[in-house]
């Protein structure tokens, strides 16, 4: 998905470059974030879409923001028919 990024998003507080990327043919980028290892073109968000290229360079745009993680993980851990 296209996403546009202009020099307002890189000075948001929640904007970092990424640690664990390497630079491709054509200013495409590799995330190496996780598994997927996305290919991103400039412009575009990886899989998750909390990685965005920016001119050649690999953003995170959700660093330190407490809310992009789940909130409530116990709950979704419940085991059924235990009544807790
Ligand atoms: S862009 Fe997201 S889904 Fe793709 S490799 Fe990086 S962390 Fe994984």
């Amino acid at each position: 998905m296209k996403f546009r990024a202009d020099a307002r998003l890189l000075k948001s507080p929640s904007v970092k470059e990424a640690l664990l990327y390497e630079q491709l043919r054509g200013g495409k980028v590799r995330c190496n974030t996780c598994a997927r290892r996305c290919v991103i073109p400039i412009g575009f968000r990886g899989f998750c879409r909390t990685r965005v290229n920016v001119n050649g360079k690999l953003y995170t745009i959700v660093y330190g923001d407490l809310n992009a993680v789940e909130s409530r993980p116990i709950e979704s851990l419940r085991p059924l028919g235990l009544g807790l």
